[in-house]
């Protein structure tokens, strides 16, 4: 029911940050450099780093619904949490500035790190270019809690504030997703393409649920996603996960007549294998990853998320895991800037 989800989302005010549909491009480079090991899968990109504000990321596909929310509810400030190089936080002090509202980042130290490049380069130098006030807590302090307390010291001064959660992946949020989906299946007819999986980062399981939503409300099996997780060890992530479809599959049908059933938690597909010791870590498969793609694409991913995803991608191609003369796509998700946080991991 492609027509019924695209009218369902026509309910929710949204603020709108991208262009317009982001590229799918073959990645013949790469199937070259891979040559057998790419068991005659043919491989391709949904290029949503590449967004005119803000250095672009999967982030304001989430925002386009979140900032909606907040502007209906006539909102003057957004205030969200995340890691002191999360492209979430940079992504929402860029769109709280194309939108006229004020930012706070509220952001913890969730990697073991403290060089100055992780402090100060990356997301970091973005944040304040955008003219958010950051709070940087101290190691071991709670973010969520002290975004609690900033909404009401803001509030008692008279400021009206949104508070966006952790990636924006609530049910609002993955609404972004649920539209991109729309957007891959009209691509693939137009492209004479199918893609037997669309293969994402999983952090804080908002893409994955967004997509597997609009899949499924377009008919499809749940199993077309998979992602790897980056952040929550594995069952935490396939809990969340589910269960963050099942509310957007929910909130879509609020209103319409026909509701969707929830995908089964095993359709729900998410990969534990590329973690590595932590979130923020890096892994050996990352960096060759990243490497990979720079040098055969001249593409880049991000050393947190999309760089371990993609060497999920590749581990199971080299595996045989997808079928030969499927097409698989991968969904790039932003987080370039990143890399300056990771100079050392990377030299
Ligand atoms: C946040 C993020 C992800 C993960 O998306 P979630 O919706 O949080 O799972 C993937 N890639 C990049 C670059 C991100 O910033």
């Amino acid at each position: 029911m492609p027509t019924g989800l695209s009218s369902a989302l026509q309910r929710f005010p949204r603020h709108a940050l991208l262009d317009g549909p982001t590229p799918i491009q073959r990645l013949a480079g790469l199937e070259a450099a891979l040559g057998a090991a790419a068991n005659g899968v043919r491989l391709y990109v949904k290029r949503d780093d590449h967004m005119s504000l803000g250095g672009g990321g999967n982030k304001l596909r989430k925002l386009e619904f979140l900032l909606g929310e907040a502007r209906a509810q006539g909102a003057d400030t957004v205030v969200t949490v995340g890691g002191l190089q999360s492209n979430h936080a940079r992504l929402t002090a860029a769109a709280a500035a194309r939108a006229g509202m004020a930012c706070e980042l509220v952001l913890g130290r969730v990697v073991p790190r403290d060089d100055v490049d992780y402090e100060e380069n990356g997301n970091m130098l973005l944040n304040r270019l955008f003219g958010a006030t950051v709070h940087a807590l101290p190691a071991g302090a709670d973010a969520m809690a002290a975004a609690l307390e900033r909404v009401r010291a803001l509030e008692l001064a008279g400021r009206r504030v949104y508070l966006a959660p952790l990636g924006g992946s609530t049910p609002i949020g993955a609404l972004g997703y649920a539209a991109c989906a729309l957007e891959i299946l009209a691509q693939s007819r137009e492209l004479g393409a199918d893609f037997a999986r669309i293969v994402v980062a999983n952090g804080s399981a908002g893409t994955h649920a967004g997509l597997a939503a609009g899949v499924v409300a377009a008919g499809l099996p749940a199993t077309r996603v998979q992602s790897f997780t980056t952040l929550a060890d594995v069952e935490v992530a396939h809990a969340k996960t589910v269960d963050l479809t099942a509310a957007t599959l929910a909130l879509l049908a609020q209103g319409q007549a026909d509701e969707i059933a929830a995908p089964a938690p095993n359709d729900i597909l998410v990969d534990g294998s590329q973690r590595g010791l932590a979130y923020g870590v890096p892994t050996p498969a990352m960096l060759e990853a990243v490497g990979l793609l720079a040098r055969s694409e001249g593409l880049l991913l991000d050393p947190v998320y999309s760089g371990k995803a993609f060497a999920g991608l590749l581990a199971d191609l080299r595996a045989g895991r997808h079928a030969p003369g499927s097409d698989v796509l991968f969904v790039m998700t932003g987080g370039a800037p990143g890399l300056y946080a990771y100079k050392s991991a990377f030299q």
